[in-house]
């Protein structure tokens, strides 16, 4: 299956690229930018024949059949509609859109185009997530009281842009690892949060949005959610527990990129590591999406995926901006 690219990304280029090109038939075939010059220069440097500014012309390229939307959350909603009104399938990052209303609109034209429509939540392709979710679904743990999820991360240099100084483009460590971690909890819990009560800072790095936050959900089961987000903190690490009537789930380093971490079981019978698959988190993403593009199952996320992962993340920040509990909106 070829590709376009929109966005010339630092994800694109460190992962997503890959993992297009470990897929049998993936192959990435034009790249779109803001810029012409940036374009010519991340085209030359990946290996990519097809490059510019011109979206429309891309999108009529007869040989793309899926697009990849990697730019700055702000521009997602209306490449991304581009792309299917054009009858692409699309990939699209996370947030899917800056409002609600916009990401719904996404995954209803792709509804009504026919296209597959996914949203980038790697996490749950892991080998650790998806062991710790089969744990918890086979009562491994008993009822599932509450969820810890640890994702301080310090952001490297080359990320400090329109992350930490550009609420226009969706900046702000909300939009960016909240929504990764409303994925996670409900992808663990299988139930999604009601509602939240949440603070935001800024700690260091974000001038003009938050660069940490914490928040507490409350689930339809009776289960509490506590969730930490941050872009300033070297040594924290990252990881979340899981505690059950009948057990506790450790896993440490696992809220990451990469295929690593150690997790750990703690029940009445003792303490077990638990062994996980350590396959690649965006080759497995493309892998379930070029499949889903053949007929064969569903996308690891799907697009209402990254529309929940978006409404919890939106009232957080409305929890944190107003300091009131708020209903999380999934809309209609
Ligand atoms: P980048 O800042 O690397 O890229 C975003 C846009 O910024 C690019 O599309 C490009 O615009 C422009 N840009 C990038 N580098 C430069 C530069 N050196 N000079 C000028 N412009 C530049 O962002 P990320 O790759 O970190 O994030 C892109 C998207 O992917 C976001 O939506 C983010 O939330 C998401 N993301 C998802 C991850 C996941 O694991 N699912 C992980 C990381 C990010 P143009 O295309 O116009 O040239």
């Amino acid at each position: 299956m070829r590709w376009a690219l929109i966005g010339a990304s630092t994800i694109a280029s460190q992962y997503v690229i890959g993992a297009i090109r470990a897929q049998a038939d993936g192959e990435v075939v034009r790249l779109v930018s803001g810029s012409a010059a940036r374009a010519r220069q991340y085209a030359a440097d990946h290996g990519i024949a097809e490059s510019g500014t011109d979206l429309d012309q891309a999108l009529s390229d007869p040989r793309v059949a899926a697009v990849y939307v990697s730019s700055t959350n702000e521009k997602h909603h209306e490449q991304a509609m581009a792309a299917i009104a054009a009858g692409r399938h699309v990939l699209c990052e996370k947030p899917l859109a800056l409002t609600l209303e916009q990401a719904q609109a996404m995954v209803a034209a792709a509804d009504a185009a026919g296209v597959v429509f996914a949203t980038n939540h790697h996490l749950r392709c892991s080998g650790s997530h998806r062991a710790m979710r089969a744990l918890i679904a086979e009562g491994r743990i008993g009822r599932v009281l509450s969820l810890r999820l640890f994702h301080a991360v310090h952001l490297p240099e080359n990320l400090r842009g329109w992350r930490i100084n550009d609420a226009g483009a969706g900046g702000g460590v909300i939009p960016d690892i909240t929504v990764h971690d409303a994925d996670v909890a409900r992808f663990l819990l299988g139930e999604d949060p009601v509602s939240v009560v949440a603070q935001m800072a800024s700690t260091g790095m974000g001038d003009g949005v938050e660069d940490s936050a914490m928040s507490v959900w409350a689930m339809p089961s009776g289960a509490m959610v506590m969730s930490h987000e941050s872009f300033t903190h070297p040594f924290a690490g990252s990881g979340l527990e899981v505690h059950g009537t009948a057990g506790s789930i450790f896993a440490r380093g696992v809220m990451t990129q990469r295929p690593v971490g150690e997790i750990e079981l703690v029940t009445a019978a003792g303490r077990e590591a638990v062994a996980y698959p350590d396959h690649d988190l965006y080759a497995q993403g493309l892998a379930e999406f070029h499949a889903a593009v053949r007929g064969e199952g569903r996308p690891a996320a799907t697009g209402r995926d990254g529309v929940k992962s978006l409404a919890v993340a939106l009232a957080v920040r409305e929890a944190a901006r107003t300091g009131t509990r708020q209903a999380v909106d999934y809309g209609a």
